[in-house]
């Protein structure tokens, strides 16, 4: 999961003409030298166009890693070997950035079909011995990715800095169009620290362009993660405003603060306040008669 029924013009689809991305679009086959977008067909309301599995490796080399497989669809999965095997690569490894099932589930199949291992930050969804920590690199045919934690959106998210393209990919940390729901296992604190570590990466690693685990590459990663940062901290202002105005339940808050976005967003809008609300019980206190 990961687009935000988070308020104002950045519902999923950021006001674009959701389903431009129909059977490939413009992400499908897009990237940076060493890292090429395979778009899954499991466009939805969450997904945005479909999830971004991605394709890493040192152009020329003869090993490649593969972030985020997707769904377990066969098709794609096959669709994804493939395009390795066309570049005159096998698959060396397969990430995950977090184990969120649009991402992860098609892992297992993959790992089989290519008989490369599945690296994770969560334990419970690795194949083989290897892990994904903080500061950990991990390389390919001499292609490497650098682990950056960000927990937030989910408790196991990470960011992969590709350095040599002055890339992150960013899973459903940052995502193409709209912003990011904070899951219900996430936490809003986290993932505030977490975009602030990007926000300083971002200046630090020079970043030109974000690949998201959804949607289109992003080429202005400072101003996205500067805008994200801006956006939360404005919808926590809301949140305590309706909060000041008597409102107490989840229904009553999310009908206040996205009352300008489509009802059908609403549920994924309650993730996010409940997040907010945790964050405010945790920093600010929260009223007694608060229920959520
Ligand atoms: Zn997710």
């Amino acid at each position: 999961m990961s687009a935000d029924g988070d308020g104002g013009a950045d519902v999923p689809g950021g006001g674009e003409t959701r389903g431009d991305g129909g059977a490939g679009g413009r992400v499908d086959g897009q990237g940076t030298p060493r890292a090429r977008c395979v778009l899954a067909p499991n466009p939805s309301l969450m997904t945005l166009d479909g999830t971004n599995t991605w394709l890493i490796a040192e152009p020329g080399s003869s090993s490649a890693l593969v972030v985020d497989p997707g769904p377990d669809d066969e098709r794609h999965l096959r669709r994804v070997s493939d395009m390795v095997a066309a570049a005159g690569q096998r698959v060396g490894k397969i990430l995950l950035t977090h184990g969120h099932p649009d991402h992860a589930e098609g892992a297992a199949s993959f790992a089989a079909m290519t008989g490369a291992p599945v690296l994770a930050a969560d334990p419970a969804q690795r194949l083989g011995s290897e892990g994904l920590s903080p500061g950990d690199t991990v390389t390919a045919g001499g292609c490497e990715v650098w682990v950056v934690a960000t927990p937030g959106h989910s408790p196991d998210s990470v960011c992969l800095l590709l350095a040599a393209d002055e890339a992150l990919l960013t899973g459903d940390t940052v995502l193409g169009r709209g912003t990011t729901v904070i899951a219900g296992d996430g936490s809003l604190a986290d993932y505030l620290a977490s975009l602030e570590r990007l926000r300083a990466l971002a200046d630090e690693a020079g970043l030109r362009v974000l690949l998201p685990g959804h949607g289109p590459l992003l080429a202005d990663p400072a101003g996205t993660l500067d805008y994200y940062l801006a956006h939360r901290r404005e919808r926590l202002a809301e949140v305590a405003a309706a909060l000041a105005a008597g409102d107490r339940s989840l229904p009553e808050i999310v009908a206040r603060v996205y009352a300008d976005v489509d009802r059908a967003l609403w549920p994924f809008a309650e993730w996010s306040v409940r997040a907010q609300l945790d964050y405010l019980a945790a920093t600010e206190g929260l009223p007694p008669d608060v229920s959520y």
